[in-house]
């Protein structure tokens, strides 16, 4: 960071753009800021007692100081990012499980309960000695429209730590130099946590060396320092963290984020493409159902700085990508990566060729293997083209990576180097890796496995279909039954009978077309956006009995 902001000190580093306010309002940090306020706020959690070993959680939705936190909690000791979408005991186990000293997050503010689900949390934490308050009233004073009513809600939770504002806290320690030494490239400097996509989210530790690995990947193959990135994505999941922040620190490129003003989360998409327009943006970091989302909506501003967009964090259907490249014109680059791998394992090159449904190919220092186990516990390795279980080795996994009580007995690393992603897939003769499931996800009826991808991506293909979830719905007899759940197009209307029909005729594999097909108004998506499949198993199961 030091060195962007001297190459570069008053060229812009992140702006948060807010949305559905006044339109040109934006919050801008250049690589001077950015340092100056990295800085202040690691010496104050400097000050608070945090060491190299202490854990800083935040519990914060996107604002201009979440990557400030971000930078300098993994400074100062080892941050800890929150999804605020959990619930209170979800976050008090994560703050004992990574025994969080302190914890940044929201003051009181109307219409987010962020402020009591973190006091719920703390008073179930007592190791949480100190929460820094953000107040997020200062960004919107001044915008008139948005004159917050001046009656804070009440936090209904006492706990025993002490709390402090972040901005005078921090102010307190302006223009001091950084009061300690370089970090040691070897240390754990994060803990994240998983997407929870399967189940409970589980905690991962990250190294200075896998953050700089990500950073410098993406900072060296992928952009530049005049290149702008939007990236609609949430600051405690590693895309938005290390492919996106560490990159641009490693580049110097500008990332727009866009922000919901008063923090309500909706209305991203809205005006999402003149938001391009205005930022002349290149690229466009992104995950599959946010492009669904912008599917519903016509291509209404002039999108030719767009380079390329990059998707991952869950399969790309070849029909999105479709329509998305005959919309805009842009292809999209897919990638691959998993919180305990430190993020990023292979990315389809931005110049070169794109194999639409493949993730790419390993980054340079990454080793992919695909392997097998037999019954007696051998492993071996699958030839080209054959799936397998995909195992990774880069300076982001390490022994020790995956950090969470409930994995210490299960066989997660292969040769004691290679992570066990539990991702089913396979390496073409070219090189590039294609997943063709999760080993969790697999539908298993009658002892036949099926990708659900497969059933996504027949239900995609129907027009009036936006998003697509299948799952395996319980059965007496074969174990468990293709079920899929859709959301439509806004307006769009169909039945379940000719979505039946058009099942029929889309799904090649005859056990994979589904058995039940439901619409729901909406389906169930993590902060990240992918379709959360524990709540449709409830669902499933509950149609059962
Ligand atoms: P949990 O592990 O708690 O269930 P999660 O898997 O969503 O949650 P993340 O680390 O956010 O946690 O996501 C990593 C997973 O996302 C990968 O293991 C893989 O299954 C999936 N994934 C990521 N990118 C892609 C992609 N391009 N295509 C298919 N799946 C992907």
């Amino acid at each position: 960071l030091s060195r962007t902001a001297e190459r570069f000190p008053q060229r812009p580093a992140i702006s948060f753009q807010l949305l559905s306010g006044p339109k040109d309002h934006a919050v801008t940090l250049s690589w001077q800021d950015l340092l100056e306020r990295v800085t202040e706020t690691a010496n104050l959690f400097r000050s608070l007692g945090v060491g190299p070993t202490d854990t800083v959680a935040y519990l914060l939705p996107n604002s201009i100081e979440t990557p400030v936190v971000l930078l300098a909690g993994a400074t100062a000791g080892i941050v800890n990012p929150i999804n605020p979408l959990l619930d209170a005991t979800q976050i008090a186990g994560i703050l004992r499980e990574t025994n969080a000293k302190v914890l940044v997050t929201l003051k009181a503010f109307p219409k987010t309960d962020v402020a009591q689900k973190a006091a719920e949390a703390v008073a179930q934490a007592p190791n949480v000695t100190h929460v820094v308050e953000v107040d997020l009233n200062r960004h919107l004073r001044g915008l008139k429209r948005f004159i917050v009513p001046l009656i804070r809600p009440k936090v209904k939770v006492r706990h025993k730590a002490k709390v402090l504002d972040f901005e005078a806290a921090t102010s307190a320690r302006k223009h001091t130099a950084l009061e300690f030494d370089d970090p040691k490239v070897d240390r754990v400097a994060a803990y994240f946590h998983t997407g929870g996509t399967t189940g409970t989210p589980k905690v991962a530790q990250h190294k200075y060396s896998g953050m700089i690995y990500n950073g410098w990947l993406g900072g060296t193959l992928l952009f530049d320092e005049t290149d702008v990135l939007m990236c609609p994505l949430p600051m405690f999941h590693v895309f938005a963290a290390y492919p996106v922040l560490m990159s641009c620190i490693a580049s110097g490129a500008h990332v727009v984020m866009p922000t919901p003003a008063g923090y309500r989360g909706d209305g991203v998409f809205d005006n999402f493409w003149k938001l391009i327009e205005r930022w002349q943006a290149t690229f466009l970091i992104t995950v599959p159902t946010a492009i669904a989302a912008l599917m519903q909506r016509p291509v209404n501003a002039d999108v030719g700085s767009l380079k390329t967009a990059i998707s991952g964090s869950a399969p790309l259907p070849i029909e999105l990508y479709n329509r998305f490249k005959a919309a805009t014109g842009v292809e999209i680059a897919e990638g691959y990566g998993l919180t305990e791998a430190t993020c990023l394992v292979s990315c389809n090159p931005v110049d070169g060729l794109k194999k639409v449904g493949s993730v790419g190919i390993p980054l340079p220092h990454t080793h992919v293997r695909i392997l097998n186990h037999d019954d007696a516990g051998r492993v071996h390795e699958c030839p080209t083209d054959v799936v397998g279980e995909i195992c990774v080795a880069n300076p982001g996994v390490f022994p020790g990576s995956t950090y969470t009580e409930a994995d210490k007995n299960h066989k997660l690393f292969a040769d004691d180097r290679y992570l066990r992603t539990g991702d089913l897939g396979r390496i073409d003769a070219d090189g590039y890796l294609w997943i063709t499931g999760r080993a969790k996800d697999l539908i298993i009826r009658g002892g036949h496995n099926i990708d659900p991808a497969e059933i996504e991506e027949g239900m995609l293909s129907h027009p009036a279909v936006a998003f697509a979830g299948a799952i395996g719905q319980p059965d007496a007899f074969a174990g468990e039954l293709p079920c899929v759940y859709v959301e439509l197009m806004g307006g769009a209307t169909v039945t379940v009978d000719e979505l039946a029909a058009h099942a029929r005729d889309h799904i090649h594999e005859r056990a994979a077309v589904p058995k039940h097909i439901e619409i729901l108004s909406e389906l169930p998506k993590t902060a990240v956006g992918k379709i959360f499949k524990p709540d449709l198993r409830r669902l499933a199961i509950s149609r059962v009995y």
